[in-house]
């Protein structure tokens, strides 16, 4: 079954330069780029992307580390991936949550680290499941961002834009 998989380069991997080598690890899979921007992360979006974390007690540094204030680059690059089974795909390129878990050929193992305060610094974010990515893909882009109609749409005729439903 085709899916959509969001994938963020975070401000570490873009800090450190890692955004050409994780690009080529994602192509791997051989899944098609159906969307992909730079993107900032708000505190207002940060806590969006990530509020079925908001009890944890690294919530606030996940915050911190998502809206770029850990690392010289706030800019991230989203990107959409699909076809068959991507996410399962993406998540494997991407290893492990915790870096020293991660296989060491995946990106999160390759290059991830674990922060003196706790925090999983992972280079990546991957949607964990379909309605995880449909929730994420709408909060990240515009339907007209998005080369393939993977989710509904309805246009407003006051604006012309044609917005999430
Ligand atoms: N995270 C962390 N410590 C944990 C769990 C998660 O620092 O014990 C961070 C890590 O950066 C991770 C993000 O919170 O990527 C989101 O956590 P999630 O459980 O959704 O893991 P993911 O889906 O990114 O593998
Ligand atoms: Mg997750």
């Amino acid at each position: 079954m085709n899916q959509a998989a969001l994938v963020i380069v975070k401000p570490d991997g873009m800090t450190r330069g890692l955004l050409s080598s994780v690009l080529d690890k994602f192509a791997q899979t051989k899944l098609d780029i159906i969307g992909m921007k730079s993107i900032i992360a708000t505190e207002e979006l940060a806590r969006e992307h990530y509020n079925h974390l908001k009890d944890k007690d690294f919530f606030n540094e996940l915050i911190d580390y998502l809206t770029g204030k850990l690392h010289q680059n706030k800019n991230m690059i989203a990107v959409i991936y699909y076809g068959e089974d991507a996410i399962a795909k993406c998540r494997g390129v991407a290893g492990a949550t915790h870096p020293e878990k991660a296989d060491p050929w995946s990106i999160r193992g390759a290059f991830g680290r674990v922060r003196t305060d706790g925090l999983f610094e992972n280079v990546v974010h991957v949607s964990s499941d379909d309605d995880e990515a449909e929730r994420e893909i709408k909060l990240w882009f515009s339907p007209e961002e998005v080369s393939v109609s993977v989710y509904p749409t309805d246009t407003r005729a006051a604006t012309e834009r044609t917005v999430w439903v």
